[in-house]
């Protein structure tokens, strides 16, 4: 086989088979075809897409280029949960510990976020003394013993995959449904759970900005769990407003804690208790409206609070310790009116520029750093109060300025997007 002749067969639309996909995944892997004739096959796979069948050939070929893990050990009902990523999003801190409670675990693995805000893993960073490594005997212990755990993303598990989504990210060929499939898909079939729940978020602050692309995304996962015979679930839900009220890796640990003490947004409740009260749902057989009532008796009782500090305290981490070291600035509202919209992509520029991303993996972060609001979508604001307060180390230039442009505030209440949008099985 010659690269060069599949990449042009793809530049024509032909079909590819499962054999020429291998061949060009696993030369690239073992450095015998360039970063340059790679990205011209991601291109034409860019440009001219891939058939449901192809893109299962991608997704299988990136699994088996790494370990899968097997959970089967386990003696309890298993759910996976993955979110694509959001500004604002803790769901998975919130979402793991209740749905443990409910008897069910949730084994995850999560990635060290290269966009604009920290990813799952840099939030747990931001408790002093938690472990993200742990050992594979660890993390089914405690899989058995707490029921849930969140690790960093294991280095072994589709190897093929890190690096094609590295040099996806170097030429800018990121945002194709079939590359975006297969990559999250690889992981997670790779990773052993035989459900797997999927937060899909849409909107300005993610990789998906209309529910149409977002739809065709979501069916094609939900299509490449059936040739593994697993069980995928994809609920969109909006990402135009930051979830919840804080944005920065501490930030939102400390949202977390308040959550489980019941201080808790509206909008964020309603997205945990329904992916909780889905992910327990299909793993125990329950009408879904029988799980929401065991999730809302679980986080009222205490049971989900006890859990997530069970969790957290086994993976060594202090909740009374955060890395949370920083300055505070406060922003009043220069008129009155309603908050209508708070654009996402903003805040997490600006956050983002307060030093809670990283544009390389290797930078290193703020893990103090953020914003939290005051006031949130629907609200009605006064010339003068609070909208929000910026913690920060390093003051960015005209950052009041910049945090005031993210609200927009009118005379008139508009209608507020619902945060779930739609669940594809
Ligand atoms: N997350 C992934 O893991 N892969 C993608 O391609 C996009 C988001």
């Amino acid at each position: 086989m010659r690269a060069i002749e599949i990449v042009y067969k793809k530049n024509v639309k032909e079909k590819l088979s499962y054999d020429e996909i291998k061949y060009m995944v696993n030369s690239y892997i073992k450095h015998k075809i360039s970063d340059h004739t790679m990205s011209e096959f991601l291109w034409a796979i860019y440009y001219n897409g891939l058939s449901m069948d192809e893109t299962y050939y991608l997704t299988d070929v990136m699994i088996k280029s790494g370990e899968t893990i097997d959970l089967s050990s386990l003696n309890k009902k298993v759910v996976d949960k993955h979110s694509t990523g959001g500004v604002g999003d803790k769901i998975t801190l919130i979402v793991s510990p209740i749905v443990a409670a409910a008897g069910v675990c949730v084994p995850k693995m999560s990635g060290r976020s290269l966009g604009l805000t920290g990813g799952t893993v840099d939030k747990l960073e931001s408790i002093t003394g938690y472990k993200l490594k742990i050992s594979k005997k660890d993390f089914l212990k405690e899989l058995e013993t707490v029921g849930c755990t969140v690790i960093s993303q294991s280095e072994s598990i589709a190897v093929a995959d890190k690096k094609i989504y590295a040099l996806r990210d170097e030429i800018g060929a990121v945002d194709s449904i079939p590359l975006i499939a297969s990559s999250i898909m690889s992981k997670k079939i790779a990773s052993g759970s035989d459900i797997i729940v999927i937060d899909l978020k849409v909107g300005q602050g993610a990789f998906m900005k209309n529910i149409k692309d977002a739809t065709k995304l979501a069916k094609t996962m939900v299509n490449i769990g059936k040739y593994y015979h697993k069980k995928v679930i994809c609920t969109l839900s909006d990402m135009n407003t930051p979830l919840g009220r804080n944005v920065g890796n501490s930030l939102e640990v400390k949202e977390t804690i308040d959550f489980f003490n019941g201080k808790y947004d509206k909008r964020l409740y309603e997205l945990v208790v329904y992916l909780s009260s889905l992910m327990i749902s299909v793993a125990r057989g329950i009408s879904q409206r029988k799980a929401k009532t065991l999730v809302i008796n679980l986080l009222e009782s205490g049971h989900a609070k006890n859990k997530f500090e069970e969790w957290i305290k086994y993976q060594g981490g202090n909740l009374n310790k955060l890395k949370d070291k920083c300055k505070k600035y406060i922003v009043l509202s220069p008129q009155s009116g309603y908050v209508n919209e708070i654009k996402s992509l903003n805040i997490a520029q600006l956050v983002h520029d307060l030093g809670a991303g990283r544009h390389k993996k290797t930078d290193r972060i703020d893990y103090a750093v953020g914003i939290s609001l005051n006031k949130t979508i629907g609200d009605k604001v006064n010339k003068g109060e609070i909208l929000g307060t910026i913690f920060y180390n390093k003051k960015v230039n005209d950052m009041e300025n910049l945090f005031i442009d993210c609200f927009k505030i009118e005379k008139k209440k508009r209608n507020i997007k619902k945060i779930i949008l739609k669940t594809i099985k």
